[in-house]
């Protein structure tokens, strides 16, 4: 079987997590979170002051890059979860805290600089699934596969609600909304890697699809492109 590189692109919220884990696990593949990666960053920042009522010292962070190191390791599901400095910060990545400053704190070219290499280097001996925002553009121009997922921002601010409430997280629809907006603006007006539909991308928007049909539409890709047969 070709280990081929798959790149899951698209909006915040849009559920491409889900399927590239669903995906990744189906073809026995690695499963790469680059969106978590920015995430510990963001951690980091805020846990060192560099994120203080709206001001963000980028020089300061930018400084404190070497002594940054993530990795991921498995759970006992199976599923992968992010270390920072040898803490599992998978839990703590996830609030809407760490959300609000993501976007900003992903602008800054030397976080991507660091980021993109080391996840070029996870991927690649291929058998990778990596979802993100500049995968099929920048990490892996050159990826076998490459899908750009999208859905209305009321569907997936929605969707992020529910999965943040059920966690116990006490957020409102609309603050969900607001930073689903957010990020979205900034993910794409930023000067490095803005958020762009690859040329090469196969746009899925899930607005009304279910969880299975989009895994069994992705699945179909995936083994076409595995068994070299040209995209329909
Ligand atoms: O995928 P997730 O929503 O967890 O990503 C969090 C944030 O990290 C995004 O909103 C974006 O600002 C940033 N990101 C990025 N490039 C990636 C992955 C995530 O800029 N490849």
């Amino acid at each position: 079987m070709r280990a081929i590189t798959i790149a899951i692109d698209g909006h915040s919220s849009t559920g491409k997590s889900t399927v590239a884990k669903q995906l990744a696990d189906y073809i026995g593949y690695v499963y790469v979170d680059s969106g978590a990666m920015y995430r510990g960053v963001t951690l980091f920042a805020l846990k060192h002051g560099f994120i203080t009522e709206g001001y963000f010292d980028k020089t300061a962070l930018i400084n404190a890059l070497p002594e940054i190191k993530l990795s991921f390791v498995k759970n006992d599901t199976g599923k992968s979860e992010l270390l920072l400095n040898g803490e599992n910060v998978e839990k703590a990545i996830r609030t809407l805290e760490v959300s609000e400053f993501v976007s900003p704190v992903a602008t800054v070219s030397e976080v991507r600089k660091k980021l993109v290499e080391q996840q070029q280097e996870l991927g690649k001996g291929g058998g990778v699934v990596m979802d993100g925002r500049d995968i099929g553009t920048v990490v892996f121009p050159k990826a076998d596969l490459k899908i750009f997922m999208t859905a209305s921002a009321q569907i997936r601010a929605q969707r992020r609600h529910e999965e943040l409430l059920k966690r116990g997280d006490k957020v409102t629809f609309d603050e969900v909304l607001e930073n689903v907006e957010e990020r979205d603006n900034i993910d794409s007006n930023r000067k490095d890697s803005p958020l762009r539909v690859a040329e090469d991308a196969i746009v899925i928007d899930n607005s009304e699809m279910n969880v299975e049909d989009q895994f069994q539409m992705i699945l179909q890709l995936a083994k076409d492109r595995i068994a070299g047969r040209p995209l329909k």
